[in-house]
């Protein structure tokens, strides 16, 4: 035992002191691509090899509006290969409270052949229903005030994943990021959950299963959509065994999106539902 002691000592604190401190991610970590959008020269090449459909565009008139929906987006870089205007950061703190909050799109003039002539409007992340996304947090972040005061419980479901965002998930219960340091705890009951942590493209087999542990749970309580998969059903889409994004069978309060998050995606995205993110 005076070993064990004895080591722990020598090793020190490895807790990382996240969100006070910035995120330690490599500078080799795959994260958002970022597209310089002012000279972008066509977004044709880079929507041909996404392989989720996370760059989009619809051509009008010699417009066009080209969408990057960061919700789709698997961090695989074939974008990046395939146009000299993006290139990958390692940048992770990407969740947002909308859906609309993950899109960004920029409207272009278009020359005969298609390629951009100039940029008109500048990408902006969406707004949904009317109401600016501010709003919509500021009212989220005072219902979880009330609702939940200083701790939380979550309850987490694989509805379908391929088990790459549980692997990041369980990172959080390590030493390094230590997610109880929060008062943040996972239970194994819905019962007994304030958060439902939701991975994967909701399958067939789980919809019933998710809608059930969502229903279980008492109320009021918290979805949060992790992945690609989870946002919006990744790289798996709608197809004959899924129906898509979480959403798509229950309400989501916030969306993390990454192919898969890790833990700073995910602590990020957690906080930001219980109003601890950085005081915001
Ligand atoms: S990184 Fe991959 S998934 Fe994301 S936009 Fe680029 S090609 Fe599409």
């Amino acid at each position: 035992m005076f070993e064990v002691i004895g080591k722990s000592l020598k090793t020190g604190v490895v807790t990382t002191s996240y969100p006070l401190t910035p995120a330690e991610v490599s500078r080799h970590t795959r994260g958002k691509p970022e597209i310089d959008w002012a000279n972008w020269k066509d977004a044709r090449p880079a929507a041909r090899v996404c392989p989720t459909g996370a760059i989009e565009f619809t051509d009008e008139e010699r417009k066009r509006i080209a969408t990057l929906d960061l919700g789709k987006c698997i961090f695989c870089g074939l974008c990046a290969d395939a146009d000299p205007a993006i290139h990958m950061s390692n940048q992770c703190e990407l969740a947002t409270r909308e859906r609309a909050g993950l899109k960004l799109s920029a409207k272009y003039q278009l020359t005969s052949d298609g390629m951009h002539e100039r940029l008109l409007e500048n990408p902006a992340a969406g707004s949904a229903g009317g109401q600016s996304l501010e709003a919509v947090g500021q009212q989220l972040q005072a219902r979880i005030r009330s609702m939940l005061g200083r701790s939380l419980h979550i309850r987490q479901v694989d509805a379908g994943s391929c088990n790459g965002c549980e692997v990041e998930i369980v990172a959080l219960n390590s030493p390094i990021y230590d997610i109880e340091r929060f008062g943040i705890h996972f239970v194994a009951s819905p019962r007994h959950a304030d958060m439902l942590l939701v991975t994967g493209p909701v399958t067939l087999n789980m919809e019933l299963a998710l809608r059930k542990t969502y229903e279980a749970m008492p109320a009021p309580r918290l979805v949060v959509a992790v992945g690609a998969c989870g946002c919006s059903g990744g790289i798996f889409g709608l197809n004959y065994a899924t129906v898509g994004g979480v959403d798509s069978v229950v309400p989501v309060d916030v969306y993390i999106p990454g192919c898969p998050p890790n833990p700073h995606a995910l602590l990020h995205g957690i906080l930001l539902a219980v109003n601890r993110w950085r005081g915001t």
